[in-house]
């Protein structure tokens, strides 16, 4: 049984995502031990951002042009082809220049030159500049380093799957094809996890599942986060989904994925795993009542396997958790808190020790609380944890302003 889990653009480069480290922990723990888990957006942009790759996109917009131009699409073509055509020609003017740059610009992002202000900000704006004229090979698709904009709305499934088959505009169907699809078909999964966590990952996630399922029908696809978790009523009535992956894991994915391996390897009664959405003959079935994870009871995440040091920062920030959902729930504005059903802790002694190991194990000192907002008591218990552990940690998460959240609290936190 050997299980893929895959992280897909667009996401923030600066540390990884806690959803495969969480989930690959959790399946180690349980005897599954052939897992990888690779995250494709950092794998990308760090082959994007490549002298060598700039300047390979660069003569494929070269060719691009010239193709255009010997076929009389600049002089009388449609107001869109001579758009298209301006942006494939400021991007073969600028893109040599910025091929220069752009190795430099990560360098700093991963050095003591992140400190320096203007370094930061020319060195991310030189990042984002390269992208969006490498991008213009899909014109009007563009691209940044935490974002991606193509003409499909991500809000319509009929423009979704016509996005996956569009070679001109979908800027991930070459990027997979030439760097990423070859070494996931040769590990040969079971089963790929794809997890969606924002809106920004949908096409390519999307995209990434159907280059899989197009070449290999027996590998089992399934998508798992925040996303689709939101939208579980509009997938049950999607049927074309199910063509493209094989199920979906909504909630949280540690038991279910655990269930899945086994039905995969076993008798395949999919009614047996927690949390999925599958279609069965021709209904589309949802596995209620949804589960919940007991956190205290869920292995400290693993990090082996991702490539630490390709993300943009100068030091490994390592994403951990001390509570899944929100316990205040009231904001007018936020959906957050519908990414699960309740609001549950993980002991605070747990969370130190995944602090300690983690800290050992991949030399840093540095944490993000990835909570949804950090309760004040946990804060205050942690706190006082790591002083008196004497662990030289920094840490950062999101808070509300609570009455509990005095001076004292607020003390030990800076200490
Ligand atoms: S406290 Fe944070 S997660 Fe909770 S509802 Fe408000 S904004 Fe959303």
């Amino acid at each position: 049984m050997k299980v893929l889990l895959l992280f897909p653009p667009s996401w923030h480069p600066s540390q990884p995502y806690l959803s495969l480290p969480s989930l690959t922990a959790f399946l180690r723990q349980n005897g599954v031990s052939d897992v990888v888990q690779r995250d494709i957006n950092i794998e990308l942009l760090d082959i994007l951002l490549t002298e060598k790759t700039c300047r390979e996109i660069h003569q494929k917009i070269l060719d691009k042009l010239r193709h255009i131009d010997s076929s009389g699409l600049s002089s009388c073509g449609a107001p869109f082809d001579q758009e298209r055509r301006r942006a494939l020609i400021h991007a073969v003017e600028t893109i040599p220049a910025l091929a220069k740059k752009v190795e430099p610009a990560k360098h700093t992002l991963r050095s003591e030159g992140f400190y320096d202000l203007e370094r930061y900000i020319e060195s991310v704006s030189t990042i984002n500049d390269a992208l969006g004229v490498l991008s213009a090979f899909h014109y009007p698709s563009s691209m940044t380093a935490i974002n991606n904009d193509m003409r499909y709305s991500v809000y319509s499934s009929r423009e979704i799957f016509t996005a996956l088959g569009d070679e001109e505009e979908n800027i991930f169907l070459n990027l997979y094809k030439d760097h990423i699809l070859a070494s996931i078909l040769e590990f040969s999964p079971t089963i790929v996890g794809i997890s969606i966590t924002s809106t920004s990952q949908i096409i390519p996630g999307l995209t990434l599942a159907k280059l899989i399922k197009d070449r290999n029908k027996d590998t089992h696809i399934t998508i798992g986060g925040s996303v689709f978790t939101k939208l579980i009523e509009n997938v049950k009535k999607i049927d074309g989904l199910f063509s493209i992956v094989d199920s979906f894991i909504v909630f949280e994915g540690e038991h279910a994925l655990l269930d899945l391996a086994e039905q995969v390897n076993g008798k395949r009664d999919f009614k047996k795993v927690r949390n999925l959405i599958y279609r069965d003959n021709n209904s589309i079935r949802i596995n209620e009542p949804f589960f919940a994870e007991d956190l205290n009871k869920l292995p400290t995440p693993d990090f082996d396997d991702l490539p630490l040091r390709l993300y943009h920062a100068p030091v490994s920030v390592l994403p951990v958790q001390t509570s899944r959902g929100c316990y205040y729930r009231k904001c007018a504005f936020c959906n957050l808190h519908l990414d699960h059903r309740n609001f549950r802790l993980r002991r605070a002694e747990l969370l130190l020790e995944d602090i300690r190991k983690l800290s050992q194990k991949y030399h840093t000192p540095y944490f993000f609380f990835t909570d949804e907002s950090v309760p004040v008591n946990q804060l205050r218990e942690i706190s006082h944890g790591l002083l008196e552990n004497k662990q030289e940690i920094k840490w950062m998460g999101g808070v509300r302003f609570e009455n509990a959240l005095s001076h004292d609290v607020i003390g030990k936190m800076y200490e």
